[in-house]
């Protein structure tokens, strides 16, 4: 930290990606990126569109808003864009949250939510899982703050019925309830039925997964329009140009290729209960996931040794050091040749530790 810097983030820990090795020699099952690339016609539709960087991008994003809505049915006053999810999140916490109306949110939930707490002087209530990292809707009824929770949950990859999203967001009538929904597409069931009842009910979901768009970085909310509205004024007070060109060019064919997603998203879940049922043949307890990853631990390595060993033959897999997780590593579901290596690379690590 410079002398410059503002004291307010003088206790500020940024948030820590995970890693992103350059030189791609790796399995890389560490940031719940899409094994697959984009579909060809998003490839050719950002082509199309290079040609015309010279020109600023729709701030309002009509086109994409547009193909979202008929998408999801709703209007396209219900859609918000954003920078990937993360900025959406960064919006969130930066219109609705402030001293007065607090904010909330599972202790062991996604990195980035302490983190923006943090940066906008939040004091955060942190509500811990219950057994097994189960979410129980209970802590969150009436607790009369903001809340973001993600459904699926990361990194746990457990997921809340509508009917506990429900409880509390009606017992929360005068506070946003965001529902990060990250990992929807892989199994889950979304909350977008929920959302003409309930005006306080915030949808966040990403291009970054199910849509194999990660470094395209979009992301986009479904609201009420007093939210989308909210969102819109801090937006034009930040960054009236937050989604790029190409990125809203590629996110249009993406839309329009559909079923080329639905069919890798069946592929991912495919994988994930071959890799589930191979690790507890070798011992392994993994939670019931409805993500592109999965939680899981041994009895006979912990966390921290399984991540090393793994990385050191060639396979990156995410660790926190956090006491509640450090026992578990999170996996991302890849394709079936990159889960077999992942997977022999596992038994040779357990062998070795006898
Ligand atoms: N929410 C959750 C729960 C996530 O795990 C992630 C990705 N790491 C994000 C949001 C942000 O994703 P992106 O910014 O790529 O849309």
């Amino acid at each position: 930290m410079s002398r410059y810097m503002s004291s307010r983030f003088a206790d500020l820990e940024a948030y820590v990606p995970g890693e992103q090795p350059q030189d791609m020699q790796y399995v890389k099952l560490n940031t719940n990126e899409s094994p697959f690339p984009p579909a060809p016609a998003v490839t050719e539709a950002v082509k199309a569109e290079i040609d015309r960087l010279n020109l600023y991008p729709d701030p309002e994003g009509k086109v994409l808003r547009q193909k979202l809505a008929e998408l999801y049915g709703v209007k396209t006053e219900n859609i918000f864009l954003a920078n990937g999810s993360d900025e959406l999140l960064s919006f969130f916490f930066m219109t609705f949250c402030d001293r007065e109306r607090g904010v909330a949110f599972p202790a062991v939930s996604y990195g980035f939510y302490p983190v923006y707490a943090d940066l906008y002087g939040l004091d955060a209530q942190i509500i811990p899982l219950r057994e097994n990292f189960r979410l129980a809707a209970e802590d969150y009824c009436g607790i009369g703050k903001n809340i973001v929770i993600a459904n699926p949950n990361a990194p746990t990859g457990r997921t809340i019925p509508l009917s506990d999203i429900e409880k509390i967001l009606r017992s929360n009538p005068d506070h946003v309830v965001m529902i990060d929904e990250a990992y929807i597409d892989f199994g889950g069931e979304s909350c977008l039925p929920l959302l003409p009842k309930y005006d306080n009910l915030l949808i966040c979901q990403t291009f970054s997964k199910f849509r194999s768009l990660a470094g395209g970085r979009l992301g986009f909310a479904i609201g009420s329009p007093g939210l989308i509205e909210d969102l819109d004024t801090i937006k034009y007070s930040t960054n009236s140009y937050n989604v790029n060109r190409l990125t809203m060019a590629a996110a249009v064919a993406a839309i329009d290729n559909n079923g080329y997603y639905v069919a890798n998203s069946r592929t991912i879940q495919a994988n994930r209960a071959y890799t589930v049922a191979e690790l507890s043949k070798l011992g392994f307890e993994t939670l019931p996931s409805m993500a592109n990853f999965i939680f899981t631990h041994s009895p006979k390595v912990d966390g921290g040794t399984l991540y090393q060993e793994l990385k050191a033959r060639g396979v990156l897999v995410r660790h926190w050091d956090k006491p509640e997780i450090t026992g578990w590593c999170r996996v991302t579901i890849g394709s079936r040749e990159q889960m077999d290596i992942f997977l022999e690379k596992v038994r040779e690590i357990l062998e070795e530790a006898g």
